[in-house]
């Protein structure tokens, strides 16, 4: 089983992100990071894809300031879950 863990914010909702990389694994868009690793490590195949939300930032928000939360959040879990370096995909 992989471990591999990877961190990523979205203006849109988490179905919606998780659709757009998977999609992104299917055709082999290496511009996702997630991609890449599947590409590597499991032959393109996103079946075992595993995703949960951590922190909701409300759309009620002012769009700047939500957007500037959603980045601050993102950093915080990168940071903390330390996923920049393996068994992190950031
Ligand atoms: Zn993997």
């Amino acid at each position: 089983m992989c471990k591999v863990l990877y961190i990523g914010r979205s203006k849109r909702c988490l179905q919606d992100r998780l659709a757009e990389n998977k999609y992104a694994i299917r055709v082999g868009n290496e511009d996702y990071p997630m991609a890449r690793h599947y590409k590597s490590l499991h032959h393109g195949d996103a079946a075992a894809i595993q995703a949960m939300g951590i922190v909701h930032v409300p759309a009620s928000i002012r769009k700047g300031d939500r957007l500037k939360q959603l980045n601050q959040r993102e950093c915080f879990w990168i940071y903390k879950l330390q996923t920049t370096k393996y068994p992190g995909c950031n």
